[in-house]
């Protein structure tokens, strides 16, 4: 027997609609809960920590199960999508009614990690994109939808897939829908890479389009299975219910940072041109010219995937989705995401350090907050564009216009999301009256950017519309202690709604007439604690004490009977509950009708008032870094296509934030020719990482049209900033190896270009010293030497052997981070000054820390052997050109070995064979053959 023939009509009505939702979670509507069944019910428990319980429990027709209340349902939702899964909201679409077996039932939404929109499952300062991948070999382009702000992009590249990932990486979309070949392919990048994106693969099979659309048809046209009623309505009277339900502290967010779900959507990609009409028909445009998608096969192709996938899901018109922009070709800096972790941009669930987003979000909004991490994520590559910003920024330096500004923009709040609420229908009254104190705000902001000098702020001020119709339409209607629900009324003013008004009144007087009835029964019955009260189910009714029944006259007939009082109603009272009854739920019915008018009303400006939002972000973002520039004390950097980087005194963002004025300020200087690479030796903590990364950061900055930390930066345009970290360094956390390292080099090795600036932090030292070595000096020869690809290099090492790279490459330069030795300790200066190191100084490092003096002196003694002994052996090997790496290694593990039988040798030295017995010869013989390696 089938497990639709076992079931109930109340669960063959749920495994019909979850056939076509294989791929989701399916939330099931019963009466105040969502229930889970079967295999969702033991995820559900699983994942939720939910008692799971069953239907029919130790029977054959067992069907396992747990719930979750409506009222708490999205901590629930928002806890799964961060996990990665799916949920259909399936919902009750009629009320239940006397004589009706079962009520229709319909998925009104299905909720993806890259399709949420609910304040709950989203974060405040991160976008969440839906993105989707088309193209071939190596032409690649993607789409992205932002569904809770209408964001809408495209990008077509001419690259290979991994160096395309890269950058749709760069976006940080949260589900990525792709075909299935493309999967394997998907898989197979984050598989060679160190990401810190975690993938999420467990959703391989998705629900198709076809799946979807049907979903809709079938269930209006489907008809209840005729059979015995089920209790509906009334979940707490069903079996095995009671035990079920445990509620588990659900913390209002989790801290869990989004995994990348790739879900497998074949279906709803489709060809060319159906991609074009689609997308042509959604924008009512006659083409696509005016997006810059023309020949952008794949693109349109990615778009309309995206688009069909967000309307599908959220069952919406996703009227919010007013354009779409494409992203041309080196518009931006590459970041990789290899780069971004090692140079700590944004927060990242791999690891709590500080970020350098966090040290620069000033921002008032959380919008502000998006808009900032984009253009750090993605700086320009246009001098025009940036010095708009920076302008910008240096005129918002003036305290007294950007502090009324930044007050004005507390007004604001979250607008680009409120926006977006609004037209996917899910606005409540509050965010209507967020939207009115928003648009309040906007004159004056207007007036101020007004007074500045700067064409940026002027082009977004002209971005501010006057929205003061749509102000008053709100400040008229909406009551100021609205509540967030629709469903209770009160939403609207007094005086707006002549209707409304009148119902109201009936509903107020109405009560007032049950006062009075209460008082007349009072006198007329005798029995003076006798209340007329109101429930949900019985609505008003007589109550009094069972003492009491003796009085009560014979008209009145019994409702209730409960453990110590008794519930009437009589033919007055019924009279009366229908006037007070009928008037207050007409006014609610009328109220949700004026609120969906006015909803509708401003949706219709949906588009300008996304404009208005996203300007409203920049200027935020603007004033932010402005704050920043202030109070961190930056400075504006100058920028030009030639090849010098110029830095006077730079610091590091994110350190000199922890350590404040302790941080030792530096120069660098860069060039294409002289200056290309600097090898960069010292002291372990001597500082060396730190300024690499804070050369990178400063160019960031500047790209991005921020000051930069520093007293001057004189700076070139970079394409790609690559950031590389020796594999031991990472270790520690279990997830760098040497082959990590190696495929991460090859990367750079194969796609830097004389722009891009390459930090490469003590490469190589994931393997045997020589191997390390050689390998860290055979790179730097390549990028010096390779003219596609000798970008700018700053090349921090321990092996200061490197430092003789100097003398053998014209473009490269030494320099080391000074010490200062104070009899046989070092302090740190932070300082980087020409010229190579002398030693690493690893050894006073590890007095430092503690290592027993027995053991630093040995160290320094076996140090100094191994010094000589692989000087001469590199000396050997400069003689012998063809000296291979099995040659290096070969001669690296004769020294180690060497110095590990010296100490035998010095054993059998200082045994005094003489006095041995025998015996005793025999055993320290045994002894040292053992030992010998
Ligand atoms: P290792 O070779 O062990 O990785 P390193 O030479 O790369 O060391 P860093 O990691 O850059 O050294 O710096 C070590 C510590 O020194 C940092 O944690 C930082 O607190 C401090 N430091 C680095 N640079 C400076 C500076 N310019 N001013 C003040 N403190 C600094």
């Amino acid at each position: 027997m089938s497990q639709k023939d076992a079931a109930t009509p109340m669960l063959r009505q749920y495994l019909e609609i979850k056939s076509r939702y294989q791929s989701a979670l399916l939330f099931f509507r019963l009466g105040d809960f969502y229930e889970l069944f079967y295999e969702d019910a033991i995820t559900g428990s699983r994942e939720l920590g939910i008692t799971l319980t069953a239907r029919n429990r130790n029977t054959p027709n067992e069907v396992p199960m747990c719930g979750v209340p409506y009222h708490s349902a999205q901590n629930y939702i928002a806890r799964l999508i961060r996990k990665g899964y799916k949920i259909a909201i399936c919902e009750q679409t009629e009320a239940p009614s006397k004589g009706k077996k079962i009520v229709r039932r319909e998925v009104t939404r299905v909720i993806t990690p890259g399709t949420a929109t609910d304040p709950q499952i989203l974060e405040e300062k991160e976008p969440c994109f839906l993105a989707s991948l088309s193209g071939s070999k190596n032409r690649w382009a993607a789409a992205l939808i932002d569904a809770a702000t209408g964001e809408f992009i495209a990008l077509e590249r001419e690259a290979q897939l991994d160096s395309f990932l890269e950058e749709l990486l760069s976006f940080s979309p949260k589900e990525l829908l792709c075909k299935k070949d493309h999967a394997a392919l998907i898989r197979n990048y984050f598989a060679k890479s160190d990401s810190d994106l975690s993938l999420d693969f467990k959703d391989q099979h998705i629900s198709s389009r076809n799946n979807i659309n049907e979903a809709a048809s079938v269930s209006k046209n489907s008809k209840a299975p005729e059979a015995a009623p089920v209790s509906d309505s009334n979940p707490e009277t069903e079996d095995g219910k009671k035990a079920q339900i445990e509620e588990v502290e659900v913390p209002a967010k989790d801290t869990l940072q989004f995994p990348l779900t790739i879900t497998e959507a074949d279906d709803y990609f489709s060809d060319l041109r159906s991609s074009q009409n689609e997308l042509a028909e959604f924008f009512k445009v006659e083409n696509l010219d005016g997006f810059s998608l023309t020949d952008k096969n794949y693109a349109m192709i990615a778009a309309a995937c995206c688009l069909r996938y967000i309307r599908q899901t959220q069952k919406t018109a996703a009227g919010h989705i007013t354009s779409i922009r494409y992203l041309e070709p080196g518009s931006s800096l590459i970041l990789d995401s290899v780069t971004i972790s090692n140079l700590d941009l944004i927060p990242s669930s791999a690891n709590n350090r500080k970020t350098l987003l966090e040290v620069i979000d000033e921002c008032i909004t959380s919008m502000g907050s998006r808009t900032l991490r984009s253009w750090i994520m993605r700086p320009l590559m246009e001098i025009d564009e940036i010095e708009k910003r920076l302008n910008a920024v240096e005129q918002l330096t003036n305290l007294e216009i950007r502090q009324k500004l930044r007050k004005r923009l507390r007004c604001v709040a979250d607008l680009e999301r409120l926006v977006g609420r609004i037209s996917l229908g899910t606005a409540n009254p509050r965010d209507l009256l967020s939207l009115s104190s928003a648009l309040a705000a906007v004159p004056e902001i207007k007036s101020l950017i007004s007074n500045t000098d700067s064409h940026l702020l002027h082009e977004l001020g002209q971005k501010l519309k006057d929205f003061s119709p749509l102000q008053r339409l709100i400040d008229d209607s909406i009551s100021p202690d609205a509540p967030i629900s629709t469903s209770d009324g009160n939403i609207i003013k007094e005086g707006f709604d002549q209707r409304l008004d009148e119902l109201r009144t009936l509903s107020r007087g109405g009560k007032q007439a049950i006062a009075k009835f209460e008082q007349e029964i009072r006198s007329q019955t005798g029995i003076q604690n006798l209340r007329v009260k109101y429930n949900n189910v019985f609505g008003y009714f007589i109550e009094v004490s069972k003492s009491q029944i003796p009085k009560i006259p014979d008209n009145f007939e019994r409702k209730q009977t409960l453990a110590n009082v008794e519930r009437f109603t009589n033919n007055d009272l019924k009279l009366l509950e229908a006037k007070v009854l009928g008037a207050e739920v007409e006014a609610i019915q009328l109220e949700n009708s004026l609120f969906n008018e006015i909803l509708e009303k401003i949706r219709a400006n949906s588009a300008d008032l996304r404009i208005l939002a996203n300007s409203l972000a920049s200027l935020d973002a603007l004033a932010a870094l402005s704050e920043v520039a202030v109070n961190q004390n930056y400075s504006r950097p100058k920028l030009h296509y030639q090849d010098e980087l110029v830095i006077h005194s730079g610091r590091h963002p994110i350190v000199e934030n922890s350590i404040g004025s302790r941080f030792i300020s530096n120069d660098i200087y860069l060039n294409n020719s002289t200056d290309r690479i600097l090898v960069i030796t010292g002291a372990n903590m001597g500082g060396k990482s730190t300024l690499l990364r804070q050369v990178a950061l400063i160019q960031i900055l500047a790209q991005a049209g921020s000051f930069v930390p520093a007293d001057s930066a004189t700076l070139p345009i970079v394409d790609r900033i690559w950031s590389r970290v020796g594999a031991s360094d990472d270790l520690a956390s279990g997830r760098s190896t040497f082959m990590v390292e190696m495929t991460e080099t090859a990367a750079i090795l194969h796609h830097a270009t004389p722009r891009s600036l390459i930090l490469l932090d003590e490469i190589g030292r994931g393997t045997s010293t020589f191997d390390g070595l050689s390998i860290a000096w055979a790179v730097a020869e390549y990028l010096h030497d390779s003219p596609a690809h000798c970008g700018k290099v700053l090349f921090a090492t321990h092996y200061h052997e490197l430092s003789e790279l100097a003398d053998h490459l014209s473009g490269a330069k030494n320099f080391h981070m000074a010490v200062r030795e104070s009899g046989d300790s070092v302090v740190f200066l932070h300082k980087l000054v020409p010229g190579k190191a002398s030693k690493s100084y690893g050894i006073a490092v590890a007095k430092l820390a503690g290592l027993p003096d027995k053991v630093t002196q040995r160290a320094s003694e076996i140090l100094a052997r191994l010094e000589a002994y692989e000087l001469a052996v590199f000396r050997e090997q400069e003689k012998g050109a063809a000296a291979s790496t099995a040659g290096k290694k070969m001669a690296a593990q004769f020294s180690l070995f060497a110095f590990a039988n010296e100490n035998i040798i010095k054993e059998i030295g200082q045994a005094d064979i003489e006095k041995m017995s025998l015996q005793e010869k025999a055993e320290f013989l045994k002894s040292i053959k053992s030992r010998i390696i």
